[in-house]
């Protein structure tokens, strides 16, 4: 510094102006340079302490790419000013899932959304929206094809805010979830089907050993006497109860064979198919029920135009549904008429029905009826099995059984079969 003091004083005292003014812009350039090298240090250091923050980032996304892939996902976001979604990344394997097209509003989303979840999710969105909530997590069903849905499950938060707070984007992801719903639904079938099994058997128990005690008493007591009853008239009586509460029990244990059978899906309970008189049958149906009607104020009768009808089905489950009808109807009458017919429906398939003007059933027992140990009024003789086997059976001939009823008035139930039926005559 001296020797440019004194190179400046020297030159200035002697008068060269031309050296001091070189000096002087030497000097200039020099601290310029020392200014630029210090600059260009401290944009070195913003560079590389910017670079060290983009290489975190990276890995980071690397680290987040997997993870979406590894779990199936979808990743979108929607910009709350147009409410546009798109979806930044797709891993779901599923075909046929939604995926947005460029523009698509949120609006147009909701309308492909199951009925019954749209209002749930839209709710949902608004409160995160409108700051009720941090974060979405909700499960409902997405349009697949025009009559199919699936289930699609999404996380969803506020990923971006405007200047005075509100929320600007949300960032969500999105799984298919259908196969986990798909067990779900088999597990929660499993469950009920063993908690049915379980009443069943305790309805089982509790209903047998009454309905079986009943006839049997009858039996072993009035056997029981009658060695010591001399007067024939009496001993006819005796024994006529005898073999009512036999038929009883005999029908008792039919139908739990049966019941037990279709429980079990047994294989030899095969169809038996045959080809016989549908008339006849019914005609020898309501004639055997009418031997045994003991009331005489019920009139029972078989009408029908035709005189016969070949059909080829299942002789003994026909039998069975129209006897445990005219049965029923016998039971549950006790003046009137009990009629049993045969028509063609409107749809072409045979109506086997028997209508009575007892005691009717009221509505809300009109879903259960056809239950397996359903009764109306648990004292009355039966173990409420006998139309549980008729639907079973009906069902197994391709048709199915169903009844009107009013209380005082009287019911009627009938069997539909399909109309596979050759006529004789
Ligand atoms: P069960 O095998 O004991 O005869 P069902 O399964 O045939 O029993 O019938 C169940 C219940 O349906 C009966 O206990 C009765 O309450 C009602 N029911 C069936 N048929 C008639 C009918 N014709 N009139 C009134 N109630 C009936």
């Amino acid at each position: 510094m001296n020797i440019f003091c004194d190179a400046t004083t020297n030159a200035f005292l002697h008068g060269n102006f031309t050296y001091f003014v070189l000096l002087m812009a030497g000097l200039v350039v020099i601290f310029i340079l020392v200014g630029f090298i210090i600059q260009q240090k401290k944009t070195r250091e913003i560079m590389e302490r910017e670079l060290a923050h983009l290489a975190s980032i990276e890995g980071k996304d690397v680290e987040y790419e997997l993870i979406i892939q590894a779990m199936k996902l979808a990743t979108w976001h929607i910009d709350l000013e147009t409410m546009e979604i798109v979806f930044d990344n797709d891993y779901r394997e599923e075909q046929g899932l939604f995926s947005p097209k460029p523009g698509t509003r949120m609006m147009q989303v909701y309308e492909i959304v199951h009925p019954d979840d749209r209002e749930t999710i839209k709710t949902q969105i608004k409160d995160l929206v409108e700051g009720r909530t941090d974060l979405v997590n909700a499960q409902f069903r997405m349009m697949q094809t025009n009559d199919k849905y699936y289930w699609e499950e999404i996380y969803c938060t506020v990923a971006e805010r405007d200047d005075e707070g509100k929320p600007a984007v949300i960032v969500g992801t999105s799984m298919c979830i259908e196969d986990r719903k798909k067990k779900e639904r088999e597990l929660i079938n499993a469950r009920k089907h063993a908690e049915e099994s379980d009443r069943l058997k305790s309805a089982f128990i509790s209903n047998i050993s009454h309905e079986v005690r009943t006839p049997l008493n009858a039996i072993i007591g009035f056997t029981d006497i009658m060695p010591m009853v001399t007067d024939e008239q009496e001993r006819a009586n005796l024994m006529s109860i005898v073999k009512e509460n036999n038929s009883k029990l005999l029908r008792i244990f039919e139908d739990m064979m049966n019941i037990s059978k279709i429980e079990a899906k047994d294989e030899n309970q095969k169809l038996n198919i045959e080809k016989f008189d549908l008339v006849a049958l019914m005609e020898q149906c309501v004639a055997k029920c009418s031997n045994n009607n003991t009331n005489p104020n019920i009139d029972i009768e078989f009408i029908s135009k035709e005189t016969s009808m070949e059909v080829n089905t299942d002789r003994e489950r026909v039998e069975y549904i129209v006897r445990h009808f005219v049965e029923n109807a016998m039971k549950f009458t006790t003046q009137g008429s009990i009629t049993a017919g045969l028509s063609v429906t409107s749809s072409n398939r045979l109506r086997l029905w028997v209508t009575d003007t007892g005691i009717g059933i009221d509505k809300e027992h009109h879903d259960l009826i056809f239950e397996r140990f359903y009764k109306v009024d648990s004292f009355v003789q039966g173990a409420g099995l006998g139309l549980a086997v008729c639907r079973s059976f009906a069902l197994s001939l391709g048709g199915d059984v169903d009844f009107e009823s009013e209380p005082g008035k009287g019911s009627s139930f009938w069997l539909e079969i399909p109309n596979d039926v050759t006529k004789a005559n």
